[in-house]
């Protein structure tokens, strides 16, 4: 598989083509930025930390069922996946409140809801990815109605299983993003990363912050964090 030109470059990862038109290959960069990129730094070994996490989870969900962009993993920072056209649009699943359902609703975090909460964000850095609901998802042409439908079942099973996988290395899946992508052939499937940057994970026992909050707040050992949900998850 050979790398050609940069596609794209986000905060975090950049794609690039290959020689295979189906193929991109993604590169996990150690960059970090918060609160729309107001907040900005380097954390060194990033990248090959959430490139080993994010296979291993996306390896995981895809022997359990679901369909992702996911091929293989290259070396310690590169990803080979199917090319998809990503839907401008983040959801996020909230299983305990915090971060910003809890400060917008004044609500403390770690609240335990009644049921599971799935946002809906338009993926548009200008506008702050606004929280939108389904029909403004219809509205803007992000997806079709049944589109979404598809989306949204595939989340709450993505949601279970995920959920039961970090129970076992006693983490708490507090909340996720999640983003899709239609293939060439017209298929949905999961796309992007599921890493700690993506995602807060708490310890079961000590509630410890084992995600990006420890970069957001200052918190200090974030790179250990990182690591301790690579050693849980590959013990
Ligand atoms: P919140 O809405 O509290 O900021 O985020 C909820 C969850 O989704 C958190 O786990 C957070 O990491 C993830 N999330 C939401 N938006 C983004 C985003 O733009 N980038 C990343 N990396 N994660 C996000």
């Amino acid at each position: 598989m050979e790398k050609r030109e940069l596609l794209y470059e986000g905060k975090a990862k950049q794609v690039f083509l290959t020689d295979d038109p189906e193929l991109i290959i993604i590169h996990y960069k150690d960059d970090a930025s918060a609160y729309n990129n107001v907040k900005k730094a380097t954390i060194e070994g990033k990248g090959q930390l959430n490139n080993q996490i994010s296979a291993i989870i996306f390896k995981y969900l895809m022997e359990h069922g679901i369909p992702t962009h996911f091929v293989e993993q290259l070396n310690d920072r590169d990803q080979l996946c199917r090319r998809v056209k990503i839907f401008p649009m983040e959801v996020i699943v909230r299983n305990i409140i915090a971060g910003s359902m809890a400060k917008r609703l004044d609500i403390p975090e770690g609240t335990q809801p009644a049921n599971t909460i799935i946002d809906l964000c338009y993926k548009k850095d200008e506008l702050g990815d606004p929280l939108i609901n389904n029909d403004h998802v219809v509205a803007l042409g992000i997806a079709s109605y049944e589109e979404l439908d598809e989306i949204l079942d595939m989340t709450r099973r993505i949601n279970v299983l995920l959920t039961d996988l970090f129970k076992v290395l006693g983490i708490k899946l507090v909340d996720f993003k999640l983003e899709f992508g239609r293939t060439s052939d017209g298929k949905i499937v999961l796309a992007d990363e599921i890493s700690p940057d993506t995602s807060r994970l708490w310890d079961a026992e000590t509630n410890e912050k084992l995600d990006k909050d420890r970069f957001r707040r200052d918190l200090g050992k974030v790179h250990e964090a990182y690591e301790e949900i690579l050693r849980r998850l590959t013990k």
